[in-house]
């Protein structure tokens, strides 16, 4: 038996108002003047100064203003990266991501494909990245998908939709400062924390589970329950807890996987273009067989908060659109060995994972 060893976010700091300190902590990281900081934020922050004022640009550093509309592409990390050489005298002393998944996500791929050669879909798998990244910061504006922690980043390529994992993905350097949450919309904080829900419920109920990913999982579950489900919590309480649930989330699925709620959800994404929170939200809500007990508080949650989930979104498609979707979501091997054991393949047919897909 050989036992993976795993590295882990070696700084992290925590606390209302730390991303003040933001400036502070990346100076000594800084290799000469002609080595720019960029900042990758996302760009519901444009004409935000409350956050952007706060940012100290010196020399060539520069902020660069994304959309998180749609999930990151490996088209558009090569682009990024292409703007970012065309634009800095020299390789950049770090990378900075602004924002939730999507940005945190984008953030980890540039700063890999910064010191990596050729496309960025040929690193999409498991180990394949040669070079250490340049250094690269993550900084949450929301909660729960655990990209600050992961040693993934979850890109959509030309064939398939899969993460670059990697020693070299992890953030050197994490800013959780729960303040930066504040200003989240309703549907999207529930979006988002459901994904740190469900990586809580798909670890532990998984074949793969050790006391490592059981202890972070516990943890994180019942800061969920405690933000979801009851009302004891203040706003300032709730954003401090789903932050650090959304780390522990994280931190409970280095050492197991998620399951079927994020395989069927991959395939959503990678056909549809549903977004990771609300498609996970759509998927979950049809498991009762699989993950009865946590799909029964996953919707007291949904009708305590008043959230409806589109309905649907599945009626119009053909054969040949289910049979992508499929395909996609039954690549997903360790998910599934992860979530129904070695003999998974006599429970997920393409027909039963038709039939899920139907009721959507
Ligand atoms: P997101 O980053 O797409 O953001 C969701 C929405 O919230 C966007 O509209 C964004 O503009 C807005 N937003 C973010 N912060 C805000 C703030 N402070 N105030 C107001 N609006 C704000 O969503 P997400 O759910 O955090 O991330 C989803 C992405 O994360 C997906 O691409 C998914 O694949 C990825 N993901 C990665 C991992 C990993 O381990 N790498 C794990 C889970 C999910
Ligand atoms: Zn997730």
């Amino acid at each position: 038996m050989s036992y993976k060893n795993f590295p882990m976010v070696p700084r992290v700091i925590f606390g209302r108002g730390s991303f003040n300190q933001l400036n502070d902590i990346i100076a000594p990281k800084r290799l000469n003047i002609k080595a720019p900081f960029i900042f990758l934020i996302d760009d519901v922050f444009r004409n935000n100064a409350w956050l952007t004022s706060r940012i100290n640009l010196s020399y060539d550093d520069r902020i660069i203003y994304i959309s998180s509309k749609e999930e990151p592409k490996t088209s558009q990390v090569d682009e990024l990266v292409e703007e970012i050489i065309l634009m800095a005298k020299e390789r950049p002393s770090g990378i900075i991501g602004i924002g939730g998944g999507t940005l945190l996500d984008l953030a980890k791929a540039v700063s890999i494909m910064l010191n990596n050669e050729g496309e960025t879909k040929n690193y999409q798998g498991w180990d394949l990245v040669k070079n250490p990244a340049v250094y690269h910061v993550g900084i949450p504006t929301i909660s729960g998908t655990g990209s600050e922690v992961s040693r993934t980043t979850v890109l959509t390529g030309p064939e398939k939709k899969l993460g670059i994992n990697s020693d070299f993905t992890p953030f050197d350097q994490v800013v959780l400062d729960p303040e930066l949450t504040k200003d989240v919309p309703l549907n999207q904080w529930f979006y988002t924390g459901m994904d740190c829900y469900i990586h809580c419920i798909e670890s532990l109920q998984g074949t793969y589970l050790n006391t490592f990913s059981e202890s972070y999982g516990l943890m994180a579950l019942e800061l969920c329950k405690d933000i979801f489900s009851e009302d004891t919590l203040t706003k300032e309480q709730a954003e401090d807890k789903l932050m650090m649930a959304s780390w522990h989330g994280g931190m409970s699925i280095v050492y197991s996987q998620v399951g079927v709620a994020h395989a069927l959800s991959y395939g959503l994404s990678y056909l549809l273009g549903t977004k990771h929170g609300i498609g996970n939200c759509i998927v979950f809500d049809h498991l009762e067989e699989f993950y009865p007990e946590g799909v029964k508080l996953f919707k007291a949650m949904k009708e305590k908060h008043n959230i409806e989930l589109p309905q649907g979104i599945c009626a119009d498609l053909s054969d040949k659109d289910f049979d992508t979707m499929i395909k996609i979501a039954l690549s997903l091997e360790p998910l599934w060995e992860n979530a129904l054991g070695k003999k998974w393949k006599s429970i997920a047919t393409p027909k039963k994972i038709k039939d899920l897909y139907k009721k959507m």
